[in-house]
C-alpha cells in the first residue's frame, strides 16, 4: 500500500450492524469507509459516503468498487463476479473473491472440509427436494436430519431440522445439503485474522448458546467454559483452515463440540461475526479494529480477553411488528460494566436482530446472572 492510510478509500458491501460497527471504529482513526446498501441501512449515518444500491447486482457493485482502493464485505451474499472484475482492475478485495465464492455455497464449503479431512458432520448434496425424498425412501437418510439451503441462508433462515416424515412439507425445494443431526454439547466459535504479510492470529474460543426456536444466537460466553485443550484445538483447526485457504482478512469459524467430545467444524463466515461482538468491550482489540488492521496490512496484535464477558443479542420481541420502541434502557444502564449497542433499525419484527449488550464481570457466573436480569428488563416492541 503506497497511499497514506488516511487517503485509502475502503468500500464495504453491506451497511447493516456489522458495517455500522466497522464505521464507528474507523471513525476513531479517521479512516474513510464508503458503504453500498439499501437506503436507511444502519451504517448509512456513520460512513464517509453512502451509495444506494444492491450488492447482489453486478453493475451496482462494479460501479461502486471501481474508484476504491479496497473492497470488503459485511455479508457474504454479494455479487462475486463483480468482485472478480474489480480484482482484475487492481482493487484489493477482502476476502478474495474465489474464496468467497466457495464459502457462500454451503455445499462447496462442506466439500472443502471433506477434501482436507477436517472433521465435519456427514453430509450429502442434493439438487431438489424430490431427490431427498427418494433417499429417505431408500433408507439412505435417517431422521432426524438437518437440511440447509446451499446459498442465501442467514441467521437460521435456510436451515431446517427434520424430525420425522410429518415434517416433509417444510423441506426446502432448491439446491441444498442434508447433514446428520449432531448431538451437540456446546457450540463454539473462533475468529481468525490474517493480513497481507501472512501474519495470522486467533481470538480465544467463545461459547454460543442458541435460541432453537429461531435458530439464532441468543448469547455468548467468553471465554467458553471448556478445557484449555479444547480451546487450543479449536484455535488450531481455525488457523489450519485459514492457512489452507491462504485466507486474508477476518474469518469466523463455528464448531460443534459433540456429546462424545469430538470437535466438528460447522461453518465459516468470511467477515466480522456475531460471535465476536463481545470483543468491542471485553478485549484489548475488537474484531472491527482487527478487520481494519488486516485489510490495511497493519500489524496484528494478539487478541486477549480483559475480563469474562456475556454478550446477548437483543432481538425483536415476539408478537410485535412495526416502528421499534426500546423498553428498560434507563434501568439497565444503571448497572456497571453493562455495554449497550443499538443498531438503529427503525422497524422491529419477531427475532430481528436490533442490538446487543455485553456484561463484564471477573466472575463468569455473575456475568451470566446479570445478563439474564438485563434480558428481562430490555425489550424491543412496537
Ligand atoms: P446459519 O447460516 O443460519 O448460521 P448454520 O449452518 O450455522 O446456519 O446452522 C444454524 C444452527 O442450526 C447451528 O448453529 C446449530 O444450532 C443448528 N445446526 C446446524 N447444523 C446442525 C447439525 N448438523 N446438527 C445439529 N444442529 C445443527
Ligand atoms: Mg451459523
Amino acid at each position: 500500500m503506497t497511499k497514506e492510510i488516511l487517503e485509502i478509500k475502503i468500500g464495504v458491501l453491506g451497511g447493516g450492524q456489522l458495517g455500522k460497527m466497522l464505521c464507528l471504529k474507523a471513525a476513531e482513526w479517521d479512516i474513510k469507509i464508503h458503504i453500498l446498501d439499501k437506503i436507511n441501512a444502519p451504517a448509512s449515518k456513520y460512513c464517509h459516503s453512502f451509495t444506494e444500491g444492491d450488492y447482489t447486482n453486478f453493475e451496482d457493485v462494479f460501479h461502486f468498487g471501481k474508484d476504491k482502493d479496497i473492497i470488503t464485505i459485511e455479508i457474504e451474499h454479494v455479487n462475486v463476479e463483480a468482485l472478480k472484475a474489480l480484482k482484475k482492475k487492481g482493487v484489493q478485495i477482502y476476502p478474495d473473491p474465489e474464496i468467497l465464492e466457495m464459502i457462500k455455497d454451503k455445499g462447496l464449503q462442506k466439500q472443502f472440509y471433506a477434501a482436507y479431512k477436517i472433521p465435519t458432520a456427514p453430509f450429502k448434496i442434493y439438487a431438489t427436494k424430490a431427490e431427498i425424498l427418494l433417499d429417505i425412501e431408500k433408507g439412505e437418510i435417517k431422521y432426524p436430519f438437518i437440511q440447509k439451503s446451499r446459498t442465501d441462508g442467514y441467521d437460521g433462515k435456510g436451515v431446517q431440522y427434520i424430525a420425522s416424515n410429518l415434517e416433509h412439507n417444510t423441506l426446502l425445494e432448491g439446491g441444498s445439503i442434508v447433514e446428520k443431526a449432531i448431538a451437540i454439547k456446546k457450540e463454539l466459535a473462533v475468529i481468525i485474522v490474517a493480513n497481507q504479510q501472512g501474519e495470522i492470529v486467533s481470538y480465544p474460543t467463545v461459547e454460543m448458546v442458541f435460541d432453537h426456536k429461531a435458530n439464532l444466537l441468543d448469547y455468548l460466553i467468553a471465554p467458553a467454559d471448556i478445557s484449555e485443550k479444547i480451546d487450543n484445538k479449536c484455535q488450531r483447526i481455525a488457523l489450519k483452515l485459514a492457512h489452507l485457504m491462504q485466507y486474508r482478512g477476518i474469518l469466523a469459524v463455528e464448531f460443534f463440540l459433540t456429546k462424545d467430545n469430538t470437535i466438528l467444524i460447522n461453518e465459516i463466515a468470511p467477515r466480522t461475526h456475531n460471535s465476536g461482538h463481545h470483543t468491542i468491550d471485553a478485549c484489548n482489540v475488537s474484531q472491527f479494529e482487527m478487520h481494519l488492521r488486516s485489510i490495511l496490512n497493519l500489524p496484528l496484535i494478539i487478541p486477549k480477553l480483559r475480563k469474562s464477558a456475556v454478550m446477548m443479542n437483543l432481538v425483536g420481541e415476539n408478537g410485535y411488528e412495526g416502528a421499534a420502541k426500546l423498553q428498560g434502557f434507563e434501568t439497565a444502564i444503571a448497572m456497571e460494566e453493562f455495554y449497550m449497542h443499538l443498531y438503529g433499525k427503525e422497524n422491529t419484527k419477531p427475532y430481528r436482530k436490533m442490538g446487543h449488550f455485553t456484561i463484564l464481570d471477573k466472575n463468569p457466573k455473575k456475568a451470566l446472572k446479570k445478563a439474564f436480569i438485563i434480558k428481562e428488563l430490555l425489550k424491543i416492541k412496537s
